[in-house]
């Protein structure tokens, strides 16, 4: 592949509008950001600029990944950094033509640090207030219930966020160790959530099998399911899946770089895509991966064959899949459509 090639592919791959419906935003403080965070602190002697930064965030498996993550969250101080956080990578979304994201953070992972669900969740709101008046960016927050917290805490979360529902907030997750922490005693705190008029969603199909996709499916009542990568374990859920378009946030890169699927080449977006499933492209945590948004996009036609068409697709199933009005969704599809039809005339 030549030079001009590959910069006019990337180029197209950039300007592609955009929807984000699975990215941890403490997983997505910009490298530049966390350093500043980190440097601030001056006690991590290891780390003394961006290259061992850098180093720091590879992983040998889903465990180390996780173990990382806890490391980084502490260089998270005070409620108002995540103001700064959240406007910062809005700020970065945007500048790939990211136009609405539906955010997850994790407020129950600062308890110890002794920070307040609601204090957080005020300033991530004045960040993305602050993001969208900067760089018109649309966003809502999606708490993450964490499953290693249990279900006690997190109906405890769900009470302290009720106040920002509509407001900033727009739904629920469920993200931790899903290996060791089965979702099924979380079906009350979903039953709750879904009352009160939260959205829901759900890690599943990552670090475990079928099993724990069908218990998301069945116990929690999720509209929409986080990874799902392995549903192909068996046939009678992905014949579930593609009859009620339960839709899949899939995050390729996230998925290869905690061993999740040995490469890129064994990921099964395609056969998802092809099979007819609810498919959308999201980056999780791009900080963490060493991946953007664009990235996802870029390999599933570098290393996957997905087509211009297949990539416009992907991008529409991000709003037909997001927890929107129908109204909204009516209106950003026009102007998705209308981007589309740019698009394809320049590059091709
Ligand atoms: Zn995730």
């Amino acid at each position: 592949m030549n030079t001009s090639f590959t910069d006019k592919i990337e180029q197209f791959i950039t300007e592609i509008p955009k929807v984000e419906l699975h990215l941890h935003l403490e997983g997505a403080i910009p490298l530049e950001t966390l350093f500043d965070l980190i440097q601030r602190e001056g006690r991590e002697s290891s780390i003394k600029n961006l290259d061992d930064l850098h180093r720091k965030l590879t992983y040998t498996d889903f465990a180390h990944f996780i173990e990382v993550w806890t490391w980084k969250n502490t260089f998270i101080k005070e409620e108002r950094d995540f103001e700064e956080i959240a406007y910062q990578v809005l700020g970065n979304l945007s500048k790939q033509n990211v136009k609405y994201v539906e955010a997850f953070y994790a407020p129950g992972d600062y308890w110890r640090q002794g920070l307040s669900v609601q204090e957080i969740t005020e300033y991530l709101i004045k960040g993305k207030e602050r993001a969208h008046r900067d760089f018109g960016i649309r966003s809502e927050l999606i708490i993450d219930l964490i499953r290693d917290h249990g279900p006690e805490r997190s109906m405890q979360y769900l009470e302290e966020v009720t106040a920002y529902l509509d407001k900033g907030v727009i739904g629920v997750g469920l993200g931790g160790s899903e290996q060791s922490f089965p979702a099924e005693p979380y079906a009350p705190v979903y039953e709750e959530a879904r009352q009160r008029g939260f959205r829901l969603t759900a890690h599943a199909g990552e670090a475990a099998g079928a099993n724990s996709i069908w218990t998301v499916v069945e116990k929690l009542g999720v509209e929409r399911i986080g990874h799902g990568v392995r549903a192909n374990e068996d046939p009678q859920l992905l014949s579930l899946l593609e009859e009620r378009q339960i839709p899949l946030e899939m995050c390729v890169m996230s998925n290869v770089k905690t061993g999740v699927c040995e490469s890129v080449e064994d990921h099964p977006i395609k056969q998802y895509f092809q099979q007819g499933l609810m498919v959308t492209v999201n980056s999780d945590d791009p900080t963490m991966f060493n991946t953007s948004i664009s990235q996802e996009y870029l390999v599933l036609t570098q290393k996957l064959d997905f087509t211009p068409n297949d990539l416009k697709l992907l991008s529409m199933n991000g709003i037909v899949a997001s927890f929107m009005s129908d109204e909204d969704k009516e209106l950003i599809k026009s102007q998705f459509e209308k981007k589309w039809q740019q698009l394809l005339n320049k590059y091709f």
